[in-house]
């Protein structure tokens, strides 16, 4: 039977995002397998060296052929995306710098899967991995560098991710992004938000993923239910008027990044199954390392890392090697296919979640005009179609979490009555017609 040609539309028109969300996003839970990751992750380190500084010409070993590959890779999802997914090569040169010692091209893998928000109103989730690896030195590009959980886990996790969301329709525009020079000094992400910044890019949310692979860390402790999540307390571009106000009123723990964090648990406990535990770090980064979520940090982004419970650094930055008795280096065998499956699917469920809800509401502040027992607090409209009101949520100013939320209507302002602004933490959250909720923004004072 043929349908007529209007029907046939409208039946395309009704995307599966329009679907019951619920059904929706357990249907992209269960579409993440780790059998698609092993088999990137094993690919990725059959490169040989996936080191920034190794060949970018030979077809079978070094961080050319891992860039081709995975291009080729994402250019498969276009199908499943109804030729949506736009999947680019960003190159750049990048100059001598402490651990690039000549000129090198750089190449960062790009698959952008357009929202569906007017372009006016157009902002961005993006999720990140580095393909590029490293051995003992982050200037040799001789010796093998698997890299399989530093940090082809958190490509594989991307590649998986973008896989599992391609079919779908979003609000806001996904962006799967394969990052090289992390291990030379952050560049590819840094070059990426640099230029997302330069472009006036309305980023709501950065997710990174290194090192997502291992569940038995070198203090022995084997744990495969718990990733890490690593946010800033405090924005790093933070200027010195706002730090005078912080540190009159508080706020060292209520950076964007920070509420993008609470967002992922608040998820991941509603809808990732298989009893998988965000638990969030309230730093920056780990001690003596960072990752590329710090660039966009820095340029004023919501930015968060992600990361394996308990390290073990004998499988990291390591020449692959026996010593001891101890097999040295960043091989496979020590890498958890089906919890990097459980990592991408908490990635993966927080940016569908992210990507349907409607924008973080914009100029929300906390009136000080005047001494009052009362807490004023308005936010500017958010101009999205199913926004049908707005959430206050508050805290004590001790707790880590947001405990109490009250729907106040479709407002712009909304009094307290006799809640003292002094005793508690308050954000704002907008919520759509399906019940989704945008992460929270947290007030400035306003007089
Ligand atoms: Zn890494």
């Amino acid at each position: 039977m043929r349908l007529p040609l209007t029907l046939l539309l409208a039946a395309l028109a009704f995307s599966p995002a329009q679907a019951q969300k619920e059904a929706d996003i357990a249907r992209i839970s269960r579409a993440i397998q780790p059998e698609n990751i092993e088999k990137t992750i094993r690919t990725l380190v059959g490169f040989g060296t996936r080191n920034t500084l190794s060949s970018q010409t030979d077809p079978q070993r070094g961080i050319g052929a891992a860039r081709d590959w995975l291009y080729g890779e994402f250019v498969k999802l276009r199908e499943a995306s109804g030729n949506r997914l736009i999947v680019e090569k960003q190159t750049f040169i990048q100059p001598v710098a402490p651990r690039v010692p000549q000129p090198t091209p750089l190449t960062n893998i790009v698959a952008t899967l357009p929202g569906d928000l007017p372009a006016d109103q157009q902002r961005y989730i993006v999720l990140s991995g580095h393909y590029d690896s490293m051995c003992s030195s982050p200037t040799d590009s001789i010796h093998d560098a698997p890299g399989a959980n530093d940090d082809a886990s958190g490509t594989a996790a991307v590649l998986e991710v973008a896989r599992a969301l391609a079919p779908y329709r979003f609000k806001a525009t996904l962006v799967f992004l394969c990052v090289a020079g992390e291990e030379q000094g952050l560049l590819g992400s840094t070059y990426f938000a640099e230029q997302a910044k330069l472009q006036k890019w309305r980023i709501e949310a950065m997710f990174t993923n290194d090192i997502i692979g291992g569940t038995r860390g070198g203090n022995g402790v084997e744990d495969s239910r718990t990733v890490r999540v690593f946010s800033e307390g405090i924005a790093s571009n933070e200027t010195e008027a706002e730090a005078k106000i912080r540190r009159s009123v508080g706020g060292e723990e209520d950076s964007p990044s920070r509420q993008i964090a609470r967002y992922i648990q608040e998820a991941t406990a509603k809808y990732v199954r298989d009893r998988k535990r965000v638990a969030l770090i309230a730093r920056r980064d780990r001690y003596l390392r960072g990752g590329d979520h710090i660039p966009f940090n820095e340029r004023g982004y919501a930015a968060v890392r992600f990361t394996e419970p308990n390290e073990d650094y004998h499988h990291q930055h390591q020449n692959v090697r026996t010593e001891n008795d101890i097999l040295y280096g960043d091989l496979p065998e020590f890498v958890d296919f089906p919890y990097v499956a459980k990592v991408a699917r908490v990635n993966a469920v927080a940016a569908a979640l992210m990507a349907s809800a409607p924008a973080i509401p914009q100029g929300v502040g906390l009136l000080t005009r005047r001494l009052t027992e009362d807490t004023d607090l308005e936010w500017q409209a958010v101009q999205e179609p199913n926004v049908v009101g707005y959430e206050v949520v508050w805290r004590a100013t001790t707790e880590a979490m947001w405990t109490r939320s009250r729907s106040v209507g479709k407002v712009t302002q909304y009094t307290f009555k006799g809640v003292s602004k002094d005793n508690y933490f308050f954000g704002v959250r907008a919520v759509d017609s399906k019940g989704r909720r945008s992460p929270v923004a947290f007030p400035r004072p306003v007089r």
